[in-house]
């Protein structure tokens, strides 16, 4: 187990297969503690993400270790994994009478300049963030809420955003993504256990990554719960697999005509799995893996 599913999972569950860590009154059950994290939620999304925009926080060790050690925090999972997720979200929105939204990915956003709608928010949080009207393009300035300009400025965002996002929608959309070759994250955007959205992404513009290997604070994106692994017998060294590996785990050996994926190097995204036409690899659980069994 992870050091997240230690903490905030029950018995031996992952953290995020608990319904009560989708769920912003479980996570903060007293009303001092729930208006402290809707003004930091506000705050986040007010003043925080656009420093992205800027190398001086990008790059900014500290800061990042500042900010994992309050809460914010992802981890890899399978493709399988996320419609768990999706479906424990969709429920704890209907519980506490909140919402699912497609959101554009901030990363790909401030890196890329472009708008890809590949992250699905749920919960207060999503509230918060539209009370600010997050979606705002890098370093324009702040808009007062409830004026015109916040009412316009929320308009043109629900133009692209699907609110609320049903779950079957939310099924077809992982889909999409899994096919598009990008790999899958839930995460907590400073709240940790409150799982507040799950992005799909790309290691050239995933600012979690960043963070996690340039910058070395690994708890920004921990590694998955399982590993691939590949049946010799079953490869015909087609390549399908090693061309979705972004994290170089993969190898092709030209004497042995065959597939190697290097446990240490796996990050559990399961796009192998799903690319190869002959069922040559399996995910296994990280802790059937000595050599990676630690390594989050
Ligand atoms: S996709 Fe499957 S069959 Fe093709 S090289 Fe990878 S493991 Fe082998
Ligand atoms: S080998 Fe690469 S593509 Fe396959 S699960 Fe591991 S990280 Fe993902």
């Amino acid at each position: 187990m992870c050091q997240w599913c230690n903490q905030h999972g029950d018995r031996g569950q992952k953290w995020y297969d608990k319904i009560e860590n989708y769920m912003f009154e479980k996570v903060f059950p007293d009303e001092a503690a729930q208006e402290k994290a809707k003004e930091e939620i506000k705050s986040t999304f007010s003043q925080t993400e656009w420093r992205y925009s800027d190398p001086e926080f990008i790059r900014n060790k500290q800061f990042l270790q500042d900010r994992a050690d309050s809460g914010f925090g992802s981890q890899i999972i399978t493709k399988e994994e996320m419609v768990k997720v999706i479906r424990l979200a969709d429920e704890a929105t209907k519980r506490a009478d909140t919402f699912m939204v497609l959101g554009h990915c901030p990363c790909r956003l401030v890196y890329e300049g472009v708008r890809d709608y590949v992250c699905i928010g749920f919960g207060m949080p999503v509230i918060m963030s539209m009370e600010v009207g997050y979606g705002r393009l890098p370093r324009e300035g702040l808009t007062e809420y409830g004026g015109e300009e916040w009412r316009n400025l929320r308009r043109d965002l629900r133009k692209g955003v699907k609110v609320p996002l049903k779950l079957a929608e939310a099924e077809e959309l992982i889909d999409e993504w899994e096919k598009r070759g990008l790999w899958h994250i839930v995460m907590s955007r400073g709240r940790l256990p409150l799982i507040e959205a799950i992005c799909n992404c790309e290691r050239r513009y995933c600012t979690y990554w960043m963070n996690r290997f340039r910058s070395d604070v690994p708890e920004y994106v921990l590694k998955g719960h399982f590993i691939a692994r590949v049946h010799p017998e079953k490869c015909v060294s087609c390549g399908e697999c090693w061309d979705k590996c972004q994290f170089g785990a993969i190898h092709y050996s030209p004497t042995s005509d065959n597939v190697d994926i290097d446990p240490t190097l796996c990050m559990g995204c399961g796009l192998c799995d799903g690319a190869c036409p002959n069922e040559a690899i399996t995910m296994v659980a990280r802790e059937q893996i000595p050599l990676a069994k630690n390594l989050w």
